[in-house]
Order: C-alpha cells, then structure tokens, then sequence
C-alpha cells in the first residue's frame, strides 16, 4: 500500500490526541522493578478503600452466571436505580462506564455541521467524544479554573447541539452552585441537550447536591450521568447511567451495543446501591483525606484549588517534574498539562496512610 492506512480515516479522527489515563501500579513496578504493594496510586480517582461487603457477596454469587449474556435492558439495575431516584425506567440509559454515556450522547446527537460546547479544564472525554463525531468543538474560557457559565450560554451558536458540564468538574474539583445551574438549563435554547456530569455526585454534602433529577421533569434537554466507577468503588467493571427524557434515553439506546454493559457489572451495581455504609464511609473519610492533604499542602507553602471530589489539584510549579520524582519514589499522581493547567498535579485522596506517603514524598520531590 502506497498510502498510510491511518489516512483512510476521517482527518476529525486522525486528530485526536489519545486519551491519557492514569499510569497502571503494574507497569511502574516494571518499569522501576519494584514490589506492586510498595507503589500508591492517586492517580485516577478511584476509591481507595475498594467497595462494599454487599456487593462483594453479588459479585461472588454471580460468577456461575458469565457464560450467559448479560440482560441487555439492565432490568434489575434500572428498577433499584429508579427506585432509589424516583424516576422512570425508561428514562435510565446504563453504559459500560459513564464514558460510554457520555459517547452515545454524542453519537445521538453530534456529527458533522454540529457542535458541542464545554469548558476550559473540563473532562477530557468531552472533547474527545465531540470530535470523534466529526462536531466542532466550543470550549469557552474557564473563571477562576471553573465553569463560566454566562460565557458557555453566550458560545452556542446555531450548530450547537450538546453543552456538557461536569459538576463537580475533574481535574479543577470545582462545583457549580445549584441555583446558577437550574438559571442556566433554563436559558439555553431547547434544542440544545444540557448533560451534567455528576460522577463525583456521592462525595457531596448533602446540602450540595442540586436536584438535579427533578429539574429532569421541567427540562426535556437535561441529562444527568453519573457512576459507579467513583465513590461506589467499580472502576474496573464499567458501569454508568444517565437519566433523561424518555425520548432522549430511547435515541440514546437505540445507538448503545446490545450489551454494552456486562453481568458482573449489572449484578455489583445493583448490589452496590445496598452498601450505603461504605458510600457514607467513603464520604466521610475523604472529607478527612482532603483536610489532611489541605493541610499538608499549607505546611509545604503550596497552593490549590478548593475540591468538591475525591482529588485534589495542587499547584507545585514544574509539575512534570515533581510527577517524575514522585514516581522514583513509587507515588502515582497525574499531571494535568494536557488540560492546559501545566503547573499542577492532581492527587486522589487515598487512606491516611496514602495520604501521609504522598505528603512526605511530595515534601522530598520539592526539594530534590
Ligand atoms: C471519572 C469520571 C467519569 C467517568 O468515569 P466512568 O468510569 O467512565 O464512569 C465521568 N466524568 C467525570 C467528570 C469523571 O471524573
């Protein structure tokens, strides 16, 4: 072949710069030759502390079952979930991770001659689930590393489709308050579909947490995707939703692989909705992380933006660097360049004693 194969595919696709996940504690281990027990990994927002008793024992009794397909509605998941939200089936839309939410809605929505607008230091997967469509991307100036909303209403034009907010935003922790959000799905054009991204929506307080699911009631052009990857601790299975509009959710279903949400994943995720002591633990020590590694960020002179997830983005000035030597050390954080914020590192709120590792790493990583 006279040609690169690669150029076969559309230029919108050629041009996307893969996604960067968090390094995997294996490969470090490779790479320095070191015991997997003797590396932390804050790297990816996981749940440190794995997950609950409830769904261990779902996972355990579910395991005879893989030769078979999985239910591809997700019967029992939808039912609990939509007992426990007040909301309809048929307005639950269940992905392989709420990545792959987030995908049909641009695979619903988006396509060439339409666009999609987000945030400045919002979640990668917007713009990489935008331009895999071949939509054009309207990324609107961050105001204090956050979301500017009046500016993202201003920034749709009449192509625009889809405006995605993560709230809380990863990699910044910043969160809209509610009142300004519900001012801001009722002012955009009703063509233009509003998701909120809600996957850190469990470490919340309380009294944070827009009601966002019964807005769903007024606001036909609202999605609300959320996750069990986070506090519920399923990273590794996959497994997300969204709730929508009935219509919204069909269309978005319509375009979803048969399957695309495993057994193990369906069964752990029901199961999970149970272990509400280890959702409200998790909750509680990582309001107690953050304090801890607020604190030792201020004894290190540093600064950071405040954090409504299970992370934290601390200012540390040659972040690649400090990433690297954090590494030496076996301490797994992310750098945050590739969201435009190159003097930063994101650091997951681990246990204690992760907490305390990085800390006393981090402490020597600045004066190496
Ligand atoms: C982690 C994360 C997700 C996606 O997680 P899944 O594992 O795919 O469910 C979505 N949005 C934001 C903002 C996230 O940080």
């Amino acid at each position: 072949m006279v040609i690169d194969p690669c150029e076969l595919s559309p230029s919108y696709v050629r041009s996307i710069a893969p996604y960067q996940p968090g390094k995997p504690i294996s490969e470090l281990a490779r790479e320095l030759g070191l015991k997997e027990e003797s590396i932390i990994k804050l790297a990816s927002n996981e749940n440190p502390r794995g997950y609950g008793p409830r769904t261990r024992a779902a996972l355990e009794g579910a395991l005879g079952d893989i030769a078979r397909y999985p239910d591809g509605n997700g019967h029992d998941l939808k039912v609990a979930l939509a007992r426990r939200y007040g909301v309809d089936a048929a307005s639950i839309v269940l992905g392989n991770g709420s990545n792959d939410v987030l995908e049909l809605v641009a695979l619903a929505f988006l396509g060439p001659g339409r666009a999609a607008v987000y945030a400045q230091h919002s979640f990668a997967v917007y713009a990489l689930a935008t331009q895999a469509r071949g939509a054009r991307s309207i990324a609107v100036p961050a105001k204090e590393y956050g979301h500017d909303l009046g500016a993202m209403a201003a920034a749709i034009d009449d192509e625009t489709y889809v405006v995605w907010i993560a709230n809380p935003n990863n990699p910044t922790g910043t969160m809209l308050g509610s009142n300004a959000l519900e001012a801001f799905v009722k002012r955009v054009p009703e063509r233009v579909l509003v998701v909120i991204d809600e996957a850190y929506n469990e470490y919340l307080a309380p009294e944070l947490k827009a009601e966002t699911v019964k807005w769903l009631r007024r606001h036909p052009n609202l999605i609300v995707s959320r996750t069990f990857s986070k506090a519920y601790g399923l990273a590794g299975l996959r497994v997300g939703y969204a709730f929508a509009h009935p219509s919204v959710a069909d269309i978005m279903n319509r375009v979803r692989q048969p399957f695309n949400v495993n057994s193990l994943a369906l069964v752990a995720a029901t199961a999970a909705l149970d272990d509400m002591e280890f959702v409200a633990r998790s909750y509680a020590e990582n309001l107690q992380g953050m304090r801890q590694i607020e604190e030792g960020a201020k004894k290190l002179g540093l600064n950071w933006i405040p954090s409504h997830g299970n992370f934290i983005t601390l200012r540390v000035g040659k972040a690649n660097e400090v990433f690297r030597r954090l590494l030496k050390r076996g301490v797994i954080v992310r750098p945050v360049g590739n969201y435009q914020l190159p003097e930063h590192l994101r650091v997951t709120i681990g246990t204690a004693q992760e907490n305390e590792r990085f800390l006393s790493a981090l402490a020597a990583s600045l004066k190496d």
